[in-house]
């Protein structure tokens, strides 16, 4: 793994608009090792001077400075060994999506697409902290469904991938189902019903359970 594909994923998410005014962080696993967007870098001109090396740990072993949200993607290489991206973005509709109460207490994005639920999965709204609080990865962490996608309250998304571009794509699959719901937010809408959940869940072997919505 080298840096310029860290530096190509950054690119893609500039691309794809998810990454306004240079926001965001992303990282990926070289050996045990994290490479990660430093601070203060652009996702879109990222270089190997910019890019920070970290222990599984989180200590800097060499590099840029790391971005002060790396607890979030150590908590995720953390939980399942099968990931080895993570990309955490302000985009807006994700952060829309973030101050809203939750459509249910493992979700909350409500599955009104297919797609939401074969490429994404549930993603839970983890607790308000200040951007950099290690609680963020503490709360990951403990997180206690499969999981492959998260919201942070007030602030935005954190999804893995087995490598950077599933990564990618997953972070802009969430940002359309948050764009969704928020477009359909209050209208009579119709969700996927919970045997049309769990039928795509299974058979994408995607992250799902079937507890009834928060009332
Ligand atoms: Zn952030």
């Amino acid at each position: 793994m080298s840096s310029s594909e860290l530096a190509a994923a950054g690119a893609r998410l500039v691309e794809a608009g998810l990454s306004p005014g240079s926001t965001g962080n992303i990282s990926v696993l070289s050996n045990d090792d994290i490479l990660m967007s430093g601070t203060r870098t652009s996702l879109g001109a990222l270089t190997d001077d910019g890019i920070a090396v970290l222990d599984p740990d989180g200590r800097h072993l060499g590099g840029a400075k790391p971005s002060k949200e790396w607890p979030l993607h150590a908590a995720f290489y953390r939980r399942d060994t099968a990931f080895r991206a993570v990309v955490h973005v302000h985009s807006a509709s994700a952060v829309a999506a973030s101050c809203l109460e939750p459509w249910a207490e493992h979700s909350a994005v409500p599955p009104l697409t297919p797609y939401f639920v074969m490429r994404v999965g549930q993603t839970p709204l983890l607790p308000y902290r200040a951007p950099g609080d290690p609680k963020l990865g503490e709360d990951l962490f403990g997180c206690p469904w499969e999981i492959r996608a998260a919201l942070l309250a007030n602030h935005g998304s954190v999804v893995v991938g087995r490598d950077l571009d599933e990564a990618v794509d997953r972070a802009a699959e969430l940002e359309e189902a948050c764009r969704v719901a928020l477009l359909t937010h209050g209208l009579p809408r119709r969700e996927l019903d919970p045997d049309q959940v769990a039928e795509l869940a299974h058979r994408w072997d995607s992250p799902w359970l079937e507890p009834a919505p928060l009332q």
